[in-house]
């Protein structure tokens, strides 16, 4: 997320956005709406889109750059700009995005908010997931634990892939650290593994705009493709590093 560094250390963003539009009041009272305008309106909503981890290609021939177009330009942007609408001007513009999924998560007056911000964090875990000329095993740390958890690689494997592909609709599937344990876990839609207590190490986007351009109706040879040569073991250790 980009915040606006204030010019005057102590305030936060909404003191900043009023001193601002005040500004900007003050200076069309006295001739120079042209600037205080300008300057009200390039004040940067509190969301932006992250770069992605590797060029839009990057991932070809197993996720096509037409893909990485519409989901993360289209998509993932749209979840940016659906929750910079719905916060700019409350008070959650100036809170960090788990914040705000966790504040929301559950209430049924803050739907719109929650679904938007969960998507928007979740995309950005998805793309760090992947990784081109990934697949194959993790190592380390990382394949001992998966090893004592699951009883060895072969079995974890068939049992992501098994979750990935029974997901029912839209949703996700994670490789979580539940306790002091590894775990397989599934969410439908927006939903995501943190405010359930669980650390996510990874995900696959099982919704249909992830694979639908490439693969049409066979998820389980997106998922295969992804297992076998696109999924991000050291993003997955860095996670269960930290
Ligand atoms: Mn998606």
């Amino acid at each position: 997320m980009s915040n606006v560094i204030s010019p005057i250390g102590s305030l936060n963003r909404r003191q900043f956005l009023s001193t601002l539009l005040a500004s900007a009041t003050v200076l069309t009272v006295s001739g120079f709406a042209g600037s205080g305008l300008a300057r009200a309106t390039n004040v940067s909503p509190p969301f932006t889109l992250p770069p992605l981890p590797w060029p839009d290609d990057a991932l070809n021939p197993h996720i096509s750059a037409n893909t990485i177009g519409f989901h993360y330009g289209k998509h993932h942007q749209g979840y940016v700009n659906n929750l910079n609408k719905l916060v700019t001007g409350t008070p959650m513009a100036d809170q960090p995005l788990e914040a705000i999924i966790t504040a929301t998560a559950g209430k049924a007056d803050q739907t719109a908010i929650f679904n938007n911000a969960a998507q928007v964090w979740n995309h950005t875990f998805y793309w760090n997931s992947l990784r081109p000329k990934g697949g194959g095993k993790p190592a380390g740390a990382l394949i001992e634990q998966i090893e004592k958890d699951f009883g060895g690689f072969d079995t974890f494997k068939a049992e992501f892939t098994k979750a990935a592909t029974s997901q029912f609709g839209s949703g996700w599937a994670w490789l979580v650290k539940d306790g002091d344990k590894l775990a397989i876990t599934k969410t439908g839609n927006a939903d995501t593994p943190f405010i359930h207590g669980k650390k996510p190490l990874l995900t696959i986007d099982v919704w249909e705009h992830a694979y639908y351009l490439d693969y049409q109706n066979r998820r389980a040879d997106y998922i295969a493709a992804i297992m076998d040569h696109l999924i991000n073991w050291e993003f997955a250790a860095q996670n269960l590093a930290t």
